[in-house]
């Protein structure tokens, strides 16, 4: 283990840890640098074009936003979210952005050591979280604007990589790279510890102190191994006051749930094809590839085939017009590329007349089973069963939080624990304006598992956490 990374999980110290950050995404980097004593301010000659929420501002000029009642503040603003914090926060960061404005950010950040809380953030990769497992080719859903995490502009860290951005759409690689970048242009490195997984999270009573009065509220023993450059696990375990899960949704996928899924050829991960591509076992003489999934992640791992002209079958459940398919939601001028799959997937389709070489789409397929042959078996529509040779799976249906390392999996944390955990149905249940577990004091969930999908908007998460934190300290005795 490197001196550096012993350092921080070096548990011998009697003193818990204030925070320890599990997850090391957009949620976990946008903390760690609200931690770090990065404080936010209005910028004393901005006015921001929303006249009440510029009137509330205005009322406490030289006061933190952190220090503000994020409650008053948020009250009244409308948006793609449901959180009023990231409303709030995205609104200071990106003032006019949803009426199509490229307006500033109407806050300025100060450095205020003497306001930094310590914490650890604990990851299974580089620092950008779920970025980087994403294709790096793959162009962002989202405006390459809303990617961007305070006092960075994606665009102006663009400019200085000689980047563009494309149709005002940024690359997933470049994305992964700009958070990377992030964490150590703001000197948020030392925080970080990569390679980190963590297994256990279990409450703890505090010892008795010197006087021998019991410290109020009970500690979290977060546990879990280190991975060496070699693979080998080292185990470690920190004992901290505050535990924020930030552990986002994308590292346990979906399954089908169907015999034969578990075969070598059966992939959850876009990267299995670029890794067969690239080693020559798939061609365009290939046997068809086989994609489950109408969600985004299916469509590109169609257009990243189609660009290779590897053959593509395409199966999924729903109907090509259902109005919930994600593509009858996406405006077909800014999204022209993902438009092209719906046609195909209604053009191309098997039940149509004639399917289009090298793709074949199976609208409101059952998939049956696979075989060790390279065969999937289908039930169509009105109940036919049919067989196709395949070379490879990608089953790109989603994917679920994995709070695996929580007691019973943290099912008692959701909004309604008799339901899995779900971060668009059955998020974390938090407290609106702090983030904080309406069930466990001192833990907290911010990013997907507390509902908010978008990076644009995992950003008030952060806040909120960061400000609740900051008032736990100022209660504490001196
Ligand atoms: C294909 C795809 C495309 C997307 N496109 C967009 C888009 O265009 N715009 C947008 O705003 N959002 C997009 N998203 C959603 C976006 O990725 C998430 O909203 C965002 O990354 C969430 O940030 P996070 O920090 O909360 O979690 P994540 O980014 O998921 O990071 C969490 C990290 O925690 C790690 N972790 C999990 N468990 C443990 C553990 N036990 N120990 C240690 N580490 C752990 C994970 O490995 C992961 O690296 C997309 C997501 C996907 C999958």
């Amino acid at each position: 283990m490197s001196k550096w990374r012993k350092n921080h999980l070096d548990t011998s110290s009697p003193e818990p840890l204030e925070v320890v950050i599990i997850g090391n995404g957009p949620s976990g980097i946008c903390l760690s640098y609200l931690l770090s004593g990065y404080t936010p301010y209005m910028k004393p000659d901005a006015v921001h074009p929303h006249p009440l929420l510029q009137r509330k501002l205005l009322e406490a000029p030289g006061v933190s936003i952190l220090d503000q009642d994020l409650d008053y503040l948020s009250e009244g603003l409308e948006g793609r979210s449901q959180s009023p914090v990231a409303l709030l926060f995205d609104a200071l960061l990106r003032p006019d952005t949803d009426f199509g404005g490229d307006m500033e950010s109407v806050l300025t950040w100060r450095l205020q050591k003497e306001r930094a809380i310590p914490h650890v953030v604990l990851g299974r990769n580089l620092p950008g979280g779920a970025w980087h497992s994403i294709e790096g080719s793959m162009v962002t859903l989202s405006q390459g604007q809303w990617m961007g995490l305070p006092d960075l502009q994606v665009k102006d860290w663009m400019c200085k990589k000689r980047r563009g951005l494309r149709n005002s759409r940024a690359t997933a690689g470049d994305i992964a790279h700009y958070y990377v970048d992030y964490v150590s242009k703001k000197g948020l490195s030392h925080n970080f510890v990569s390679g980190a997984v963590v297994t256990a999270v279990a409450r703890r009573m505090p010892e008795p102190s010197v006087a021998g009065a019991r410290d109020p509220s009970p500690l979290f023993q977060v546990s879990g191994f280190l991975i060496a450059k070699d693979q080998s696990r080292q185990p470690f375990s920190l004992c901290a006051r505050n535990v924020v899960l930030a552990t986002g949704t994308s590292d346990s996928p979906a399954r089908l749930g169907i015999p034969g899924e578990t075969l070598p050829f059966v992939h959850y991960e876009l990267s299995a094809l670029e890794l067969a591509i690239r080693a020559g076992t798939l061609t365009p003489a290939s046997d068809p590839i086989l994609i489950v999934g109408a969600g985004l992640s299916a469509a590109d791992a169609v257009l990243y085939a189609r660009h290779y002209n590897i053959p593509v079958i395409h199966a999924f459940r729903r109907p090509v017009d259902d109005p919930g398919l994600v593509f009858n939601q996406l405006p077909k001028m800014l999204y022209p590329e993902y438009h092209k799959v719906h046609q195909m997937m209604r053009e191309q389709s098997i039940l149509s007349p004639s399917p289009y070489k090298g793709y074949c789409s199976l609208p409101e397929h059952q998939l049956l089973f696979f075989k060790e042959d390279h065969q999937a078996m289908f039930q169509d529509p009105n109940g036919l069963q049919k067989v196709f040779g395949i070379s490879l799976v990608l089953v790109l249906i989603g994917s679920h939080p994995n709070l695996s390392f929580l007691p019973g999996a943290g099912a008692d944390l959701a909004v309604d624990p008799e339901q899995p955990l779900s971060p668009k149905r059955n998020p974390i249940d938090v407290d609106p304006f702090t983030y904080q577990s309406t069930q466990q004091q001192g833990l907290y969930a911010v990013g997907p598992l507390a509902g908010d999908n978008f990076v644009r908007f995992v950003q008030g998460g952060a806040l909120a956490v960061a400000s609740s934190l900051l008032r736990k300290e100022a209660r504490k005795p001196p």
